[in-house]
């Protein structure tokens, strides 16, 4: 082990090799060492909103409170497998190293191995565990998971110490860990965000005191501190403190925030331009990311959210296919076998979702979509329990060694991870994971001034309180995005004027917002919101229709034609794949995160035929590609193998494109050698939502029409 932990340390001098979350432990440490952006003073930007507690905050939308946006439909669903699932598990089980890390605190500072690889004592599994936790309690507030919640949170508050400790060690070990700041930003965020759901000001004392403590240890360090707990993970305590200064107007938490980022965050270097993305870990990169606009929203100040702006440009390169940054934990790569760490999506989902909050602009909002509906719902198992740390585009076979770049044969420590297990190791993908689905519904809609945005669409019911009337509701009945079309319903107490605002998504062609069946006379431009103002009646009806085109997303050009050029194809927010079925088979898997019955699987091709290629009008594949209702399958779970659209295309099989790896240890082929030996049997085959599958193929070779 400590051949292998050497061997680490030298790649990530070298930079070109991909580095694992093992491997990042020192990373985060180096990172103290390089020095943080310059200064930036308080800007003198007109405040968009002052908050009940006095803060000022610059952001184009704010979220509405909590409960105040109900899934409905396949969202409802969607929502209610996932808090029954995984979340509620884990809060019966009550295990120590997840649930009540705080009452059962370890003595180890350094994350350590077991001999079976297994990561032991890392605090961020619980903190990610209850910050879920308190958020499905949120969205269902008379829930068994809104019980667990509470119950949750009172254990939470009664471990604190007497100076404000709320993390994961005994004394001695405290402020080592590279964790150790960034878990407790995220148990903060959990109470704060349980706190809004109760109004029990005493779980804001525990976050005053938790916050005032970890201000207190930077500027007072210990002697044994390793002040790299603030960088790396660490940074998100900045978006913790401008929440903590939104919810008490204490200008101490957001000079604090401002400070950390200075000297740990990446300002000047987004603002800067180039490639900062690459080789950073994909979830660490899409923290920070988004941590200037988190301080722009408390300060004003332009150059930061110019900064986040710039930086999320750069990340555009590395996102896959399925809207998610890929690699492998590191980003360094796209492509049909590149992977996807589940946390990359949720911690990118976040980024996206803040951004697009500040700024208002739409394209955000896309990302948010875009992701959250194919890279995010496909590595996750219908039921709820388990998932799949790593996914990729093409992919046939879901196992400890299906993934070939990262599993060379002689380095294969971190292994591919594409099995789907209830407690990988480690830990952190199935307790992060089901935070997008409340994150996502909480940011659906949002206030803006005296008005409303709907900014992502689904199935929900919104209540809201604007200045200029006690309650106005809102029922989003649609399946988007199973369909093109949004009707949004007013339930008002009474005649109330506000504006309303629409999110038009970039991918559209072009699209109609119908007031009770006529014009609107809103711009409804793709890429903007379209804004209706007038005075709404109980029972006015908005229409929405969009039109999305189906486009072909090529791959690069293979170098010297060895290899068919391949592509994926796209309609609305969705990306359509090759389903292939699979066979699950129950494993035990050599390592894993603390768990009770822990169950892993996996997944193989069953009978399937996958080697296609599809015909294709590649200057109108919307002649060649027909969009089809499939058949409603009672009792089927949103984004399992039971999909509700499908995009119908002819197709021909390759004969000479077979799985790659030994019988025994199948892999998934990289595109198929020229020439295809081509079937001459032309078939139908049924593309269907990327984030339907647990095995695809995305990208498969075109042939013309
Ligand atoms: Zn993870």
């Amino acid at each position: 082990m400590n051949q292998r932990k050497s061997n680490s340390d030298a790649l990530q001098l070298t930079g070109k090799r991909t580095m694992s979350r093992r491997r990042f432990v020192g990373a985060a440490t180096a990172a103290t060492l390089l020095g943080g952006a310059g200064g930036s003073g308080l800007g003198a930007q007109t405040p968009e909103h002052a908050t009940a507690s006095g803060a000022t905050l610059f952001s184009r939308f704010i979220t509405l409170p909590p409960g105040s946006i109900a899934p409905e439909g396949w969202l409802l669903r969607y929502a209610q497998i996932n808090a029954d699932g995984w979340v509620l598990k884990y809060a019966k089980d009550a295990m120590p190293p997840v649930w009540g890390r705080y009452t059962h605190r370890t003595s180890n500072p350094k994350l350590g191995f077991t001999d079976h690889d297994e990561w032991i004592d890392a605090p961020d599994y619980g903190s990610y565990f209850g910050d879920a936790l308190v958020h499905y309690g949120g969205l269902f507030p008379d829930s068994e998971v809104a019980a667990e919640a509470q119950k949750w949170a009172a254990m939470l508050a009664a471990s604190q110490d007497a100076d404000g400790y709320i993390g994961g060690f005994t004394l001695k070990a405290r402020w080592q860990c590279w964790l150790e700041v960034f878990s407790q930003s995220l148990l903060i965020n959990a109470l704060l965000f349980r706190y809004e759901c109760t109004g029990d000001g005493a779980l804001l004392n525990v976050c005053r005191q938790a916050a005032d403590h970890i201000m207190e240890i930077w500027s007072h360090p210990p002697a044994d501190i390793e002040m790299g707990i603030f960088s790396g993970h660490g940074v998100v305590i900045i978006r913790t403190m401008g929440k903590l200064y939104a919810a008490t107007g204490n200008d101490s938490y957001r000079k604090f925030g401002q400070t950390v980022l200075e000297r740990y965050g990446r300002t000047k270097d987004y603002l800067a331009g180039g490639d900062k993305i690459v080789h950073e870990h994909n979830a660490v990169a899409s923290e920070h990311i988004g941590l200037p606009a988190a301080v722009y929203e408390y300060t004003g100040h332009p150059d930061l959210l110019k900064a986040s702006q710039a930086a999320w440009e750069m990340m555009q390169p590395y996102l896959s296919v399925d809207g998610t940054p890929h690699g492998n934990e590191m980003i360094f790569n796209v492509g049909s076998r590149a992977n996807c760490e589940h946390c990359g999506a949720v911690e990118w989902i976040i980024t996206s979702r803040d951004i697009s909050r500040i700024t208002g602009v739409a394209k955000y909002a896309d990302a948010v979509e875009r992701a959250m509906f194919n890279g995010y719902a496909a590595p996750k198992s219908p039921d709820g329990l388990a998932v799949g740390y790593m996914h990729s585009p093409n992919q046939l076979v879901a196992t400890e060694w299906s993934q070939s770049h990262d599993n060379d044969g002689d380095v294969d420590s971190w292994a591919s991870r594409q099995h789907f297990s209830t407690a990988h190791e480690p830990l952190c993908c199935n307790s992060n994971g089901p935070r997008g689905i409340p994150f996502f519904i909480e940011s659906m809609v949002l206030r803006s001034g005296n008005g409303l945005a709907v900014s992502c669409y689904g199935p929900c019911k919104v209540t809201a309180k604007l200045p200029q009337a006690r309650r106005v509701g809102l029922i989003i009945d649609t399946e988007y995005p199973f369909e093109d079309e949004v009707r949004v319903i007013l339930d008002t107490e009474r005649a109330v004027s506000f504006p309303l605002q629409f999110r038009i998504p970039g991918w559209c062609t072009s699209a109609v917002v119908e007031v009770n069946g006529a014009g609107s006379g809103a711009s409804a431009e793709p890429g903007s919101y379209a804004t209706v103002e007038r005075i709404w009646n109980h029972g006015d009806k908005v229409t929405l229709r969009f039109v999305n085109p189906i486009r072909i997303l090529w791959r690069k050009k293979p170098e010297f034609g060895i290899r068919a050029r391949c592509a994926a194809i796209e309609r609305g927010p969705l990306v359509f794949s090759l389903p292939v079925e699979a066979d699950r088979r129950q494993f035990v898997p050599p390592a894993h995160g603390p768990g009770e019955d822990i169950k892993a699987y996996r997944l193989f091709p069953k009978d399937a035929v996958w080697n296609y290629a599809l015909i294709l009008n590649v200057d109108h594949p919307e002649t060649s590609l027909t969009l089809k209702k499939l058949p409603a399958v009672a009792g089927s779970r949103p984004w399992d193998s039971n999909p509700l659209i499908g995009l119908e295309v002819r197709a021909r099989r390759v004969l000479n494109w077979r799985m790659e790896g030994e019988p025994e240890h199948p892999k998934t082929p990289g595109f198929p050698f020229n020439p295809m030996q081509l079937s001459d049997q032309v078939e139908a085959v049924t593309l269907v939502p990327f984030g339907a599958t647990r095995l695809r193929m995305a990208y498969l070779p075109i042939i013309p029409a």
